[in-house]
């Protein structure tokens, strides 16, 4: 899972993405409203936390440029503005969710999770393929009903396979959902943390498909 922060205020944005990293998670922070668009526009992300009031181009107006381009990433808005008037506004640019300063960081944790299911597909929380269980909400995965530990890259790797179980996802769209914008992943390459996982949840799980990607499968004949 890899989120776009878009947030001006330098404390507030590193506690965020502090506390999304803590969860695993990538995050690329912007800090104006230019470079929030920039990335949104150029890069894959999973969701997009957004602040409305942003230098260079308020966040009203980045939300409408993602909309009027096709991107349809969900996005939460964060912002301290809490009048009535304001959310609607949001609303009609096209954000999928509003959250009002201050807020409780779990609660952002959460709420991000919960659209990045619903963009999935995924009206259930806990998503099951074959011995393997996967509980969106809270981020935990389970092999034949017992917890598994994961690294954070790992994490990264299995849970967008488990939101598309069963389907190929594209190699290079699942290092973008992995991989913050300035990573240096020589250790961490793609195919070194897809054996990984098949070491801990059997290889026969993760299928590579040839010139394409990777899938995630409980097997034939015992379908998810
Ligand atoms: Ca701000």
């Amino acid at each position: 899972m890899r989120i776009l922060l878009v947030e001006d205020d330098e404390a507030l944005a590193s506690e965020i993405a502090r506390a999304l990293r803590a969860e695993n998670c990538a995050v690329d922070v912007a800090r104006d409203g230019e470079d929030g668009l920039h990335l949104g526009d150029t890069e894959r992300y999973d969701a997009a936390v957004l602040d409305l009031g942003l230098p260079k181009v308020d966040g009203l107006s980045v939300l409408a440029a993602w909309r009027k381009a096709g991107r349809d990433l969900p996005v939460l808005i964060l912002t301290a503005r809490d009048a009535w008037s304001e959310k609607v506004a949001g609303f009609k640019a096209g954000a999928d969710d509003y959250l009002t300063k201050p807020f409780r960081i779990e609660e952002v944790v959460m709420r991000l999770r919960a659209l990045v299911r619903r963009a999935a597909g995924h009206a259930a929380a806990r998503i099951t393929c074959g011995r393997l269980g996967y509980d969106t909400q809270l981020g935990h995965f389970d092999l034949d009903g017992l917890p598994l530990k994961l690294t954070a890259f790992e994490w990264r790797v299995l849970s967008a396979l488990m939101l598309r179980r069963e389907v190929v996802v594209d190699r290079g769209e699942l290092i973008e959902r992995v991989y913050e914008y300035d990573a240096d992943n020589d250790s961490n390459s793609l195919e070194v943390i897809v054996a990984r996982l098949r070491r801990k949840i059997g290889a026969e799980m993760i299928e590579t498909v040839r010139g394409r990607g990777y899938r995630l499968t409980a097997g034939e004949g015992n379908p998810a």
